[in-house]
């Protein structure tokens, strides 16, 4: 057998690691998404997370890991916000400074957070310049150790802790459905679940504008595609990585799509029913189910919601259309 990138020994030990700088979230349950599928639905609210999405796992067990002359010089990173977030604030937890390539259209609430845990912000224009020329240059120039936002193993590890606490909590699930843009979540979540619950399927979601991790995972190799054109911006990424593919296409039963309406009406769901704040790419799981795209009736479904950092001016403007 080949060896994965990362084992379930992986997340259980960033687990251990992570315990006491992040928050384990509450799983909730909601009668009416429950009545609406059929199914017995858990959401695991990351969006309640520490700097509001899941990626301060992933970051923190990443920075816990760094010898000491790493933790002198410092981080860097490239993100669309929340893990520039999650990695601006484990790096202040742990005394380490960090420096974070953002674009210039990223949310004005994720760049002012980022900037609040005492980041050094440089902007640059996602439609034109490449983030990982910039992050790597940025690394080489100042002695800073680039942390990717999903393929790298520290941080696919302490993401998947996000499924082994919904495991631990709901008990055993039939299916676990999880956002996806880059990987990570997805990678880590499903090493978790194939460890612990063998018998559920672990199914990837992703916006429809941008079904490149579907593409990859059916044709076998990675398929790149330019930004997608989609409201879910936490998973606009152009290609899985390299480690996280290799874990997927071994540990998970299938990539889905939604649609950005579908999107915007289970954002409207989870406001107007579950008095949670979700953001567009949160809802990518969520959407699965509450969409009726599958039929999940008599099944307990595990959702991880990864996210809820959005304008509110941005949500607003999002549930009104078409209500
Ligand atoms: C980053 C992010 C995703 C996608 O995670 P990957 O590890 O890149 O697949 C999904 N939802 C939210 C809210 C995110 O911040």
């Amino acid at each position: 057998m080949i060896e994965l990138p990362i084992s379930f020994d992986d997340v259980a030990r960033a687990h251990e690691r992570i315990a006491g700088a992040v928050h384990r979230t509450p799983v909730l349950t909601s009668t009416t998404a429950n009545a609406r599928t059929g199914a017995q639905i858990f959401f695991k609210c990351e969006n309640l997370q520490r700097t509001g999405a899941f990626k301060m796992r992933g970051a923190y067990n990443a920075l816990a890991q760094f010898t000491a002359e790493q933790r002198a010089c410092g981080v860097v990173t490239f993100s669309s916000g929340n893990h520039a977030q999650g990695i601006a604030l484990a790096a202040e937890l742990l005394g380490i400074k960090a420096v974070i390539v953002m674009p210039l259209d990223a949310p004005a609430i994720k760049v002012a957070a980022t900037r609040g845990y005492g980041a050094e912000v440089v902007m640059y224009d996602r439609y034109a310049e490449d983030r990982e020329a910039i992050g790597n240059a940025l690394a080489l120039e100042r002695g800073l150790t680039l942390i990717p936002p999903y393929d790298h193993v520290h941080v696919m590890a302490g993401q998947g802790t996000a499924a082994k606490e919904l495991i631990e909590d709901a008990g055993p699930l039939d299916v676990l459905l999880v956002p996806l843009g880059g990987g990570g979540l997805l990678s880590g979540c499903a090493t978790a679940a194939r460890a612990m619950n063998p018998g559920c399927r672990v199914f990837g979601v992703e916006p429809e504008a941008g079904n490149d991790g579907q593409r990859s995972f059916r044709s076998g190799e990675i398929v790149h595609i330019a930004t997608p054109d989609t409201i879910a911006d936490g998973a606009q990424t152009q290609h899985l990585g390299k480690h996280t593919f290799a874990v997927i296409r071994e540990r998970v039963d299938d990539i889905l799509t939604v649609s950005d309406a579908d999107l915007v009406e289970a954002m409207r769901f989870f406001a107007g029913h579950m008095k949670i704040t979700v953001e567009p790419s949160g809802c990518l799981g969520a959407a699965v189910a509450l969409s009726r795209r599958m039929d999940f009736k008599d099944q307990r479904v595990g959702v991880i919601v990864s996210g809820g950092n959005i304008d509110l001016q941005r949500m607003a403007m999002l549930i009104q259309k078409g209500a």
